[in-house]
């Protein structure tokens, strides 16, 4: 009788506990419909937009969330942050969706900025305050017809906190006007707790150092930020037009060309950070293909002098156009469809310079062998670019980022394509390995497969961003593959404990009961 009373009495113990966990107003489904209400979306893959909003720009990374949360305003981003870290379930912060690595997706819950679009020019300071949701396009847009320019990306469909968050330079203007990092004032950062806070020279400066070049999806998530924009008046030329020259050389013998430009960067352009250089080298066996973007941020009359002795160096451009672009031009010009059709995987070295043993693996790396794999070699000429030394972008001293690229249909060649540029990427280390030339690797171009991706992307920063990390984000709840662990955290181990395996041990409890 005993017996049977404290089965009874126990059993109603965990039916009740179990009920309450079931029944009360789920915090998710709250977050959900106040998301809804405020304009925001919540996308299912039931749903018409799910697959654009979840689809990234590298095919070959793409993961397809549970859920995309998308808030309306910087208070919904609280409340979700709040829900979310308090239910102890995990999440990615998506912006423009063009990481590398993709690590925006996963497949759990997704909070996606793009309906956050605020976007505010102050003419009097010369800044531009931007939410989380902006792309480079839009802050193009608004600025073309001005005589300024911001230290945003060449392709317009990049996110401008991803760009920024990881250093962001700009092939064309970064050797005049810094990194985009360089150029932040303020940053307004949610943190894990819902909690906001400002990042700024004066308040939290560690928070501020950290988020200037220490990379996306860690310490908090960045609701809006102000930059500084920058007048181009030295080229006296309207609406912040400048000089662009398209110089190609196609089937000559292309180490020569490229000697003949390190000697011009040598004599001229290391001292002159007016001249910038975007340079894609392509090899494939008898043929190949050199061409460079060139800017130059000053009066056009003096483009001759400038450049006319290195141009009239033998092998000859096969043909060299000369345009006035503003930014927004350029965006448009060099624009990537986004998302790519293509699979692709783009790698980085940071190099103080590049020796002959480095050119010969440049121009070595022909896997077009097999038809349906394209490479490439991009150099961007970045020699005095950063301004600012005191942030967490931790090479300050390269003068190229050479940025090996390849590009594939067919998902079958996902091995073989990814093995092959990692292998002509450590032939690339080797060869620079007896003049230390390569420092590092850029973290705007995340490679999952790096080994030494700390050292490799922070350099000596490691151990402060760790301390850094450790104070805003203890918990690690902003966390991905190659994120920052704080300091009581080491191993990448993702699964968080949440409500769901709460319901299922306690209905595992009372089935046991029962039997
Ligand atoms: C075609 C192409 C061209 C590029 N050109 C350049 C270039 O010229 N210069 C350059 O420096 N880089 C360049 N990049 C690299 C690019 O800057 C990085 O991939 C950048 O991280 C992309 O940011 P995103 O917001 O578009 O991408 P996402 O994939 O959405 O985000 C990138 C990372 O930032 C995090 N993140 C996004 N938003 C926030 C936020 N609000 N708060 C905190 N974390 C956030 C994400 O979680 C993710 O880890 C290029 C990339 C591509 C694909």
């Amino acid at each position: 009788m005993m017996d049977s009373f404290i089965h009874f009495y126990i059993t109603t113990i965990f039916l009740s506990v179990f009920f309450l966990i079931n029944t009360q107003s789920d915090p998710l489904s709250t977050l959900e419909s106040t998301i809804i209400s405020h304009g925001g979306q919540v996308l299912r893959i039931t749903d018409s937009q799910y697959k654009a909003a979840a689809t990234l720009h590298n095919r070959a990374i793409q993961t397809w969330p549970e859920l995309i949360l998308r808030p309306a305003t910087h208070d919904d981003v609280l409340l979700a942050l709040s829900t979310l870290s308090s239910l102890r379930i995990p999440t990615r912060i998506m912006g423009g969706r063009h990481s590398y690595g993709g690590y925006c997706s996963h497949q759990g819950i997704v909070l996606d900025s793009a309906l956050l679009k605020d976007l505010k020019i102050d003419w009097e300071t010369e800044t531009i305050t931007m939410d989380a949701g902006v792309i480079w396009d839009e802050v193009y847009r608004v600025l073309n017809g001005t005589e300024y320019v911001i230290m945003g990306g060449l392709c317009p469909t990049v996110g401008v906190v991803g760009f920024t968050l990881g250093g962001g330079y700009n092939a064309m203007y970064s050797r005049s006007y810094g990194f985009a990092s360089d150029n932040v004032l303020k940053f307004k950062v949610a943190l894990y707790n819902g909690s906001v806070v400002t990042a700024s020279s004066e308040i939290n400066p560690d928070l501020y150092w950290a988020l200037r070049g220490g990379g996306g999806g860690n310490f908090g998530y960045v609701l809006q930020m102000t930059q500084k924009i920058h007048r181009i008046n030295e080229t006296h030329m309207p609406n912040g037009q400048f000089t662009f020259l398209n110089i190609t050389w196609i089937n000559v013998d292309i180490k020569i060309a490229l000697n003949n430009w390190l000697t011009f960067l040598k004599e001229v352009a290391d001292n002159d950070i007016r001249i910038s250089f975007n340079v894609i080298v392509a090899v494939n066996g008898e043929s190949n293909f050199l061409m460079m973007y060139c800017s130059f941020n000053g009066p056009s009359i003096e483009i001759g002098t400038v450049f006319n002795l290195w141009l009239l160096k033998d092998p000859k451009p096969t043909f060299n156009s000369m345009f006035n672009y503003t930014q927004n031009d350029i965006s448009r010009v060099l624009a990537i469809p986004f998302p790519v059709v293509n699979r692709e995987h783009v790698l980085s070295a940071m190099a103080i310079n590049i020796t002959e043993a480095m050119l010969d693996v440049i121009l070595d790396f022909q896997p077009n062998s097999t038809a349906d794999i394209g490479s490439w070699t991009e150099l961007i000429y970045l020699h005095s670019a950063t301004k600012d030394k005191n942030t967490a972008y931790a090479f300050p001293d390269i003068s190229f980022d050479i940025a090996p690229g390849v590009s594939w249909r067919n998902p079958d060649n996902d091995p073989y394509a990814i093995d092959m540029s990692e292998k002509f990427l450590q032939k690339l280390i080797d060869a620079a390995a007896p003049t230390k030339s390569i420092v590092g690797a850029y973290l705007n171009y995340i490679d999952p497969y790096l080994p030494n991706w700390q050292t490799m992307y922070y350099r000596h920063h490691w151990d402060r961003l760790r301390e850094i990390q450790t104070k805003w984000d203890p918990t690690w709840y902003f966390r991905f593959p190659q994120g920052i662990p704080p300091y009581n955290q080491q191993s990448n181990a993702y699964k968080l404990p949440n409500k769901n395996s709460m319901v299922i041990i306690s209905s595992f409890i009372i089935l046991v009961w029962f039997y």
